[in-house]
């Protein structure tokens, strides 16, 4: 099969017009400091029919050998072209079950409700789909000589789990920055497991980024989070696979929690990117959700999107997302802008409730995809989301990374919680009337 060539570079994603190459370490635009975006030549993929792309996608995903393997790698010519399969470093993300929730769906109203797992993933979250990209292209430029001695980030748990196995896995080293005691047990273990450099600090994610930008401004240290766009390139194959899973046939709405907001920016630009493509031809709508003690956006919202005040986030049950200054908050305006979006946010009780309920049809949700499926139950009940609506939610994380969340819920023992489908075991002795009488109701 003879290769298009395809193309992909660094574009400011202000419009300065800034362009360069995707071998250079640059994070931002020097000439206007707005974040950068991998910008593909459109033209050459439009060379190629829709109908053709849907095709070889579909092909893939029944491959188990690399890089179709990989969810991500699967669609590697929208994703970065001109990356060589040996540079690839996969642990297998993607791909991922598109759970329907039936019961929910009817008790909303809704024609579907689907919850895209992102989290049954290598280490549990979504945000392996970006940093397989991440550390590709950096084995990639260290292959080209590039002097990049490891890769840090600062990371509320997720980020950080993910960046040290896809380095571990490439035989690269890194470096993690975590607020200390404000992220799961399992998160901490992660990294630690993996190898990495893992420094605790005693503050909170929005004072790690901010040490983290500063040690990564000079040496070799290469930084990894989501202002970094080639992590967006990874995390907007969400949008492709769930379009893909759906028969190329968009939902009305997607509900995303938002942190950082490269999420839901990723999942606007996959949308963009398939529209452009004629590959699919109808544009869904965009709820974002925020936990209410880290609303920064839902407050922007609120003003019109008039500005961002950053704000001190406080501490909630969903702490991937404890943000209170996001870096991608403008792309993520545009993203919201285009998409006719909304944004909601929930309470603690709310988020853990939602959660809870969404266990009971057969998955196991993490606090973050509860606060979309809190925020999605009060967009039903206000009208904005309509009855008869097909909707998918985009689950971040495994539910299995947050214990004490779940187990917590369940006893009844988190504060500000009241457990609406709190379902503690059954203290019994090993005596035969005992078990019978426990279950006489069954
Ligand atoms: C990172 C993360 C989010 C938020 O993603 P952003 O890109 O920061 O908005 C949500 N849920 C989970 C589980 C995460 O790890
Ligand atoms: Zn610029």
């Amino acid at each position: 099969m003879s290769k298009p060539a395809f193309h992909a570079e660094y574009a400011c994603s202000e419009g300065c017009g800034f362009r360069a190459p995707l071998l250079e370490v640059v994070y931002r635009c020097p000439r206007c400091q707005g974040l950068l975006e991998v910008a593909h030549d459109v033209e050459a993929l439009r060379s190629v029919p829709a109908e053709e792309w849907r095709r070889r996608f579909e092909q893939r995903f029944g491959s188990s050998r690399l890089p179709y393997a990989s969810g991500v790698w699967g669609k590697h010519e929208w994703v970065l072209p001109e990356l060589p399969v040996e540079d690839m470093v996969s642990l297998g993300e993607g791909r991922v079950p598109l759970k329907p929730l039936p019961r929910m769906a009817a008790e909303l109203g809704l024609a579907s409700l689907d919850l895209k797992e992102c989290g049954v993933s290598p280490t549990g979250s979504f945000k392996d789909w970006g940093m397989t990209v991440l550390v590709s292209s950096v084995k990639h430029m260290r292959a080209r000589g590039v002097p990049i001695r490891a890769v840090a980030c600062a990371s509320t748990g997720d980020t950080s789990a993910a960046l040290s196995a896809y380095c571990a896995a490439a035989g690269i080293p890194s470096v993690v920055f975590l607020p200390k005691d404000k992220v799961s047990l399992s998160q901490l273990v992660q990294p630690v497991a993996n190898g990495a450099r893992v420094l605790s600090l005693d503050t909170d994610f929005d004072g790690c980024m901010k040490l983290v930008q500063q040690v990564t401004q000079d040496s070799g240290l290469y930084l990894a989070n989501s202002m970094n766009s080639l992590r967006i390139e990874g995390q907007k194959v969400v949008a492709i696979e769930l379009c893909q899973d759906l028969g190329w046939e968009p939902p009305d709405w997607v509900v995303i929690p938002g942190g950082n907001l490269g999420n839901a920016s990723a999942l606007g630009k996959g949308f963009e990117l398939m529209l452009a493509l004629g590959v699919i031809s109808k544009r869904p709508r965009i709820a974002v959700a925020q936990a209410q003690r880290a609303n920064p956006l839902m407050r922007a919202f609120r003003g019109g999107f008039k500005e961002l005040l950053p704000m001190q986030a406080e501490r909630t049950l969903a702490s991937a997302i404890q943000i209170g200054n996001p870096v991608s908050f403008r792309r993520a305006v545009r993203i919201l802008k285009s998409f006719d979006g909304v944004v909601e946010e929930a309470t603690e009780s709310e988020l853990a409730n939602a959660a809870a309920r969404a266990d009971r049809e057969g998955t196991f949700t993490c606090p973050h995809t509860g606060v979309a499926l809190a925020a999605l139950e009060k967009l039903v009940a206000q009208g904005v989301i309509a009855r008869g609506a097909r909707v998918a939610v985009v689950s971040t994380a495994h539910g299995l990374k947050f214990p004490d969340f779940k187990v917590g819920y369940h006893r009844g023992a988190l504060a500000d919680v009241t457990s609406r489908y709190s379902n503690p075991p059954v203290d019994l002795p090993a005596e035969l009337g005992a078990v019978r009488n426990a279950l006489a109701d069954l």
